[in-house]
């Protein structure tokens, strides 16, 4: 078994393509040195020896150790230098480096190889005292900190006392004879810590730093740092153990870190820093200023003009902008890490179409350079940059709905239209939100909500909106007008700041940056259109694979069609009832005691309906526009106030007493599971009818006046074929009666929601009458597992935390439960009508990896909220890739 793997002289074992091996840095250095870059020699212990090391109780097989003795003695012919030898030292940094790079996470030790012998030995060869001395109290230094868990701090404090001492400032008006002093004071710190001397035994000194390394894998930062960025399924950390170059020889030798391009904003320029007389972290440490790359160029442009070089050379081969770290050592350059430089949104998409312009990459490989994520980033506002760095969050709760946004704490919606009418910025602070609170929630830059889950109302309806939302934040304790954010008090009218994106809570006002939508992003997105568009795919009889959204208004329409969307997918009628002036009469609908009464009550509301609908289609000509009928317990719309319950007692002429039973009557256990959907269109199918009235005339109205209209009426909730036979012979006679009085040409689909799980297993049967299917996964979600949608979150951390769940289900589709009925229905739903539509209309719309199910699953289109419209193209776009 090969545990070991040599890079040097232009030859290497290893290679880029083995990074699970050999880890990001050891793969690269590999690479590098077969290309011909001037890489110091070295070899990388694979991260296979990492695993074994762990499973044989941090130790290692007689074959590893034969192995890396081996490689040393060819590092050392290599170089012509020895580990240890006092007339010809070698000396060599032994560095960490995983398959997913975890920048500053685990350990690097520099200069091993240093003793009270090697040091005098390298001083006469290098005629450099002072670089001798320097590099002996680093490695002492480091290695006491990073291999025997010396306080770092002590060694900086000792450096302090002496630069004091010597009346310098900095660490290079340091000399030898200052920095020996240094090297016997660390030597003693050493001795006083551990007990024992510091190690002159070159190797120990090497297999204590081999140990620190692999140990530096499971410390605790590494691990909340997998546990954060979620990285799971590695072996360990590779060690890399590379012979030493010294930026720290004198004025002719430096050390630095630049990119290929600039990682803010793409543009293609050279872009670093770097110091002189310096070695390894210290550019980065922050003692001394560093310098631009631009100062390089003028100081030393022999030396600038090979790192440019080698900057082309490896953006060329490895066809993505690179983050290289180099050094300079008496004029020459080494280069000692490159990889793929990490970037904002804006310049990941500068980058991908730069790339492809000049021949670097295919389209299809810009296309998968920008993340989802990325595209997020540039649709919302963000906290500015220095402000994030200099304040530091007090709460943390769920990433509902991403952007940044400031404002005065208020508690109630009303009080949020009330301050927002005056021109305040609000935040909209409560334990949770209802559709009333939909005002209120308008006129809030933002909300936080102690309680909640991903698939919350406040959620939901936030991201909707694009409105920047934080909820399930437990550390907020909400009592009247003033609340309690981990223990910190602040009363109505105090500046919070919230991150949607991270779901981090600030107190007081931060500065905010817009989001920039550009010409950039435009070009972008076209290209991802038109492979999202000629897609071909054996399980769906269309081409292409569409974005539509989820829309309740005449303004989230144009706003989604603005960002693509190609038709709405999901209307919510209800919505529209919690405004002003149709919220009266739906009540009066409720609240009715006779058929008479009720259909007198939804006369009244159709007109509304219809308003609503007009505007609607002509924002969507042209596309399809799928309209669900009425879904939530009438309950939910019945909350109110007392003038108002005066009101409709007048309006309705029944006693407010009596109005007060029939709200008590509607009251449910489990309102979610209980009359709602399809469920109230089967007991009072007069409302349906009401509602396919006013879809069919404003249709009509609108193809009258010329445009072009595909409205597509869906039906919520269906379980058995039986509901949807019962209300589609309801719609249609009311639809078709509308259609011949207007005398127009519409043509219309009725079909279903697949979101109770029994309608996916009778989806052949189903689909018999159903003209299209839209999967609503949050019930499908919901009612598989049998989870609460709006109680989750008081479970589903722990849920979390022991793994039982990668990602919440309400966030990213169970693919592998909630999957297989989508699947089934999907399969049984074309068998029985080919050209069936099937759509996704649930959360899980605009979410990557379930869009890519989607694509597998033959689905014809997504829709998700207006603001992941841009998201979701992308997302589907690399699905068909
Ligand atoms: P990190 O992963 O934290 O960046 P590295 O292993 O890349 O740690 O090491 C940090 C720095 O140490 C490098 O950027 C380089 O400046 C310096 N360094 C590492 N190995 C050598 C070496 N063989 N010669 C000179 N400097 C080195
Ligand atoms: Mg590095
Ligand atoms: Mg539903």
């Amino acid at each position: 078994n090969k545990y070991v793997y040599f890079f040097g002289n232009g030859m290497a074992e290893g290679a880029a393509s083995m990074r699970e091996l050999l880890g990001g840095k050891g793969a690269n250095l590999a690479e590098m040195t077969s290309l011909g870059i001037p890489v110091p020699a070295g070899f990388t212990i694979s991260t296979e020896v990492c695993q074994l090391y762990y499973e044989n109780g941090r130790s290692y097989t007689d074959e590893i150790v034969k192995q890396v003795e081996e490689n040393l003695i060819r590092l050392e012919k290599a170089m012509g230098h020895e580990l240890g030898n006092p007339d010809n030292p070698l000396f060599v940094s032994v560095r960490s480096g995983a398959a997913i790079s975890m920048p500053g996470m685990m350990e690097t030790i520099l200069n091993l190889g240093m003793n009270d012998e090697t040091v005098v030995g390298f001083a006469s060869q290098t005629s450099n005292e002072r670089l001798a001395w320097d590099s002996y109290r680093r490695f002492i230094q480091m290695y006491g900190s990073v291999a025997k868990d010396i306080p770092h701090h002590d060694f900086e404090e000792i450096l302090a006392a002496l630069k004091k001492e010597k009346g310098v400032e900095l660490d290079t008006e340091l000399d030898a004879e200052d920095l020996k002093e240094l090297v016997s004071r660390y030597k003693e710190l050493y001795k006083r810590v551990k007990g024992e001397d510091f190690p002159q035994d070159t190797k120990v000194q090497l297999w204590g730093a081999i140990d620190a390394v692999f140990n530096s894998w499971e410390n605790e930062r590494a691990i909340k740092y997998r546990q954060i960025n979620n990285i799971k399924g590695l072996k360990g950390t590779a060690v890399n153990v590379q012979a030493m170059v010294f930026g720290n020889f004198g004025e002719d030798s430096g050390t630095g870190v630049c990119f290929s391009r600039d990682p803010s904003t793409g543009e293609n320029v050279f872009y670093g820093e770097f110091l002189m007389n310096a070695q390894g972290e210290d550019v980065v440490a922050g003692i001394r200023t560093p310098e631009k790359l631009s100062t390089l160029a003028e100081k030393n442009p022999e030396i600038y003009r090979q790192l440019e070089d080698v900057k082309n050379r490896l953006e060329k081969h490895y066809k993505d902008m690179q983050d290289m770290e180099f050094t300079i050592e008496h004029g020459k350059l080494y280069i000692l890490q490159t990889r793929n430089g990490k970037r904002t949104g804006r310049a990941a998409v500068k980058i991908a179409l730069d790339m492809h312009k000049e021949g670097l990459i295919s389209r299809e490989e810009a296309v998968m350079r920008v993340t989802p994520a990325q595209i997020d980033q540039l649709l919302h506002p963000m906290i500015a940059a220095s402000d994030r760095k200099s304040n530091k969050a007090i709460a943390k709760g769920l990433n509902a709905s991403p952007g940044a946004a400031c404002g005065k704490i208020v508690f109630t919606a009303s009080e949020a239209e009330k301050e927002a009418e005056k021109g305040e910025k609000v935040i909209l602070v409560r334990k949770e939100t209802s559709p009333e609170d939909i005002g209120g929630m308008h006129a809030a830059q933002g909300i936080l909500t102690s309680t909640g889950g991903m698939t919350s109302h406040a959620a939901v309806v936030a991201r909707g909106m694009g409105k920047p939302s934080v909820v399930g934040c437990k550390d907020v304790v909400i009592d009247g007008d003033s609340c309690l954010i981990s223990g910190q008090s602040f009363n109505k009218g105090d500046w919070v700041t919230i991150d949607g994106g991270t779901g981090e809570v600030f107190a007081g006002r931060l500065n905010l940056v817009p989001p920039a939508i550009t010409d950039e992003l435009k070009e972008f997105l076209s290209w991802v259109d038109e492979i999202r568009l000629s897609a071909k795919r054996k399980n769906c009889p269309e081409k292409g694979f569409k974005v539509r959204t989820n829309a309740d208004t005449p303004e989230d329409a144009r706003k989604a069609r603005d960002f693509g969307a190609e038709g709405i997918g999901l209307c919510r009628t209800e919505h529209m009832f919690f405004e002003k002036g149709k919220i009266e009469a739906f009540r009066e609908m409720i609240i009715a005691d006779s058929e008479i009464s009720r259909k007198k009550a939804l006369e009244k509301i159709l007109p509304l309906q219809k308003k609503d609908f007009t505007g609607i289609f002509k924002e969507m000509a042209g596309l399809p526009v799928t309209i669900r009928l009425l879904d939530p317990p009438l309950h939910e719309f019945v909350h109110m106030s007392h003038s108002e319950l005066e009101e409709l007692s007048m309006t309705s002429g029944i006693p407010q007493d009596v109005i007060r039973q029939r709200i008590d009557a509607l009251k449910e256990q489990n309102p979610m599971l209980g009359h709602r959907g399809c469920r109230l269109g089967i007991t009072y199918p007069e409302i349906y009818e009401m509602q396919a009235e006013a879809i069919l005339s404003a249709a009509c109205e609108v193809a009258v006046s010329g445009e072009s209209v595909i409205p597509e009426i869906m039906i919520p909730l269906v379980g058995s074929v039986k509901e949807l036979v019962y209300l589609k012979e309801r719609i249609v006679a009311v639809a078709d009666r509308v259609i011949a009085s207007y005398g127009a040409t519409v043509t219309y689909k009725v079909g279903t929601m697949i979101e109770v799980p029994r309608a996916a297993l009778v989806a052949d049967k189903i689909a018999e009458h159903a003209e299209f299917f839209s999967f609503g996964t949050n019930d499908l979600t919901q009612m598989t597992f049998g989870f609460s949608r709006d109680d989750v979150g008081s479970f589903l951390p722990d849920y979390l935390k022991l793994d039982m769940f990668e990602v919440d289900p309400f966030a990213s589709l169970d693919t592998e439960g909630v999957g297989q009925l989508v699947a089934l229905a999907a399969q049984r739903g074309r068998n029985t009508r080919p050209d069936i539509k099937l759509g996704i209309c649930g959360e899980h719309g605009g979410d990557p990896s379930s869009i890519e199910f989607c694509y597998k699953t033959g689905l014809n289109y997504v829709s998700c909220s207006p603001y992941r419209v841009p998201i979701a193209r992308l997302a589907a776009a690399q699905a068909v890739i």
